[in-house]
């Protein structure tokens, strides 16, 4: 039989401070006592993002590209054309190359990209002063 009082916060009976209840038997200390938030685990995980600068990239993107081509041996070469041309370049001409069908022309399709293209200073559009 439990007693009426038992599992509640109030109704005990204590007949002495801090001592047990007569009906349930609960002492009044572990009553009292105010019940402890649970400690949130704080599960922070550090995202381990490896740092990439821009040399990593733009030698994977040489590798890619290379491969691709089906020059990996070139590597060197390649790494060369693409730091000249700059890697947003690379990336434009990599993007192209993947549409040509056969990989000897995809070689030839990046090294005619790649060649540096003198911007035209037209001088048909002169500006005008006042
Ligand atoms: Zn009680």
């Amino acid at each position: 039989m439990d007693a009426a009082c038992k599992g509640k916060k109030f109704g005990h009976n204590f007949p002495v401070v801090g001592g047990l209840c007569s009906n349930c038997g609960i002492s009044q200390n572990e009553l009292s006592e105010k019940p402890k938030p649970k400690k949130l685990k704080e599960t922070l995980r550090q995202s381990l993002k490896p740092i990439r600068g821009i040399h990593s990239v733009i030698h994977s993107l040489t590798k890619d590209i290379s491969e691709y081509c089906g020059e990996p041996k070139k590597f060197a070469l390649y790494l060369g054309i693409i730091k000249r041309i700059g890697q947003d370049r690379a990336y434009q001409i990599f993007s192209e190359i993947k549409q040509s069908k056969t990989i000897k022309s995809r070689a030839k399709i990046f090294m005619y990209l790649s060649r540096d293209k003198k911007s035209k200073n037209d001088s048909t559009n002169p500006k005008r002063r006042k």
